[in-house]
């Protein structure tokens, strides 16, 4: 608390702090609850964004998809197009996507609706939360457009499908860029680019070949290079070994959930969407089904998101005040969600967090 009173010039200060703020002068951030248990852990971060006074107003949208009358297809509502070009910014609940069939996962049409091409997954031990190790502080930097991902899948023959693995040399440079950006802007030290360049001569090979392209103009990061397998053998056995890592679309998907494992589970896993026109953030977990609607889920994921977007807002106080009553919370260790191994309650522990703001 003195950190953040201490940082912020007596005018803005008092601006946030009086009830008399017009709505004018908060920016706006677009709020897409989700599904699941996403309704629940936005509500927390409104209830602590309100009691922290962070200055900024919610637009809260619902991303039910719509049938495009014309193409037969279901698409996002052009609301949330129109807020997200107000805002530029993004909180997001998790959205579930049918498996097998159905229709295309919403998270991947907002990645490419928004060209959200570099998606950050902080995994970083939490104080309290006992783990097989501590100090974990690994930052998993994966490229969000391509890869498997891509979506180009069509059966050649019956009982033969074929799935298109699309890497592109401006995605993979671009993303790369991204790392190295941010590893300088966050202090950290090296680099390692996480790839099958040795099988996958041609597609990891141009992913591989940017990243050393791009690691020549930061020669004060260290830049390493890691086969897929054998960063996940290191990585479990000994993370400290990591700092940022990036990496093709599933091979990040897949390791940032591993590396969440290390630091306690998917209920404390935050991640950034960084794209050309705005950024979204959101937790790297699921809708949670099995405890959906019953106030038991943590919302500390979707809550160290808004901390990560207060930073990219540059509201680096209200960040560290909000960050600094998360962590204590679950460090004092007695007001904590059941994956955490405590008793309280999803609406328990957002009291808590509020009590300390
Ligand atoms: P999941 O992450 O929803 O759940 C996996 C396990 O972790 C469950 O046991 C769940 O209870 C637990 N868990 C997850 N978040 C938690 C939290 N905040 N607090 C406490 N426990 C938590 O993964 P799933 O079951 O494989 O996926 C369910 C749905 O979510 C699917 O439709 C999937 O497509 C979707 N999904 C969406 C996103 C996203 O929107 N970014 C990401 C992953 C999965």
């Amino acid at each position: 608390v003195a950190r953040f009173q201490a940082a912020q010039p007596a005018r803005p200060l008092a601006a946030a702090f009086s009830t008399a703020v017009s709505d004018d002068s908060l920016r706006p951030v677009t709020l897409i609850p989700g599904d699941g248990i996403g309704p629940e852990i936005a509500d927390s971060v409104k209830r602590i964004f309100a009691a922290a006074k962070v200055p900024i107003r919610w637009d809260t949208i619902d991303v039910t998809p719509v049938r495009d009358p014309v193409t037969g297809k279901n698409k996002l509502p052009e609301r949330l197009f129109e807020s997200m070009r107000e805002s530029g910014i993004g909180l997001k609940g998790p959205l579930a996507t049918p498996i097998g069939k159905g229709h295309i996962s919403l998270n991947l049409t907002l990645r490419r609706a928004f060209n959200l091409y570099a998606n950050v997954r902080p995994c970083r031990s939490v104080d309290g939360y006992k783990t097989l190790y501590d100090g974990v502080d690994i930052v998993i930097i994966r490229e969000n457009t391509e890869g498997e991902y891509s979506g180009i899948e069509h059966e050649v023959t019956r009982g033969v499908v074929q799935s298109i693995k699309l890497i592109t040399r401006d995605a993979s440079r671009r993303v790369c860029e991204y790392a190295f950006q941010y590893a300088h802007d966050n202090n950290r030290k090296s680099v390692t680019v996480v790839h099958k360049a040795n099988i996958m001569k041609m597609s990891d090979g141009l992913f591989l070949e940017q990243a050393r392209e791009v690691a020549k103009n930061w020669p004060h990061i260290e830049f390493r290079e890691c086969l897929l397998d054998r960063a996940c053998l290191n990585v479990i056995q000994d993370p400290s070994q990591f700092d940022v890592l990036v990496m093709p679309n599933l091979y990040g998907d897949i390791m940032s959930d591993m590396c969440a494992g290390l630091i306690g589970g998917l209920g404390l896993t935050p991640s950034g969407n960084q794209g050309k026109d705005g950024a979204i953030f959101e937790a790297v977990h699921g809708t949670a089904p099995d405890i959906a609607g019953k106030d038991l889920a943590n919302p500390t994921a979707l809550l160290l998101s808004s901390v990560m977007m207060l930073r990219h807002m540059k509201l680096e106080d209200y960040a560290n005040r909000v960050e600094n009553a998360i962590l204590s919370t679950i460090a004092e260790g007695q007001v904590i969600t059941g994956d955490l191994g405590g008793k309280a309650k999803c609406s328990e522990f957002t009291n808590a967090i509020c009590a300390k703001l």
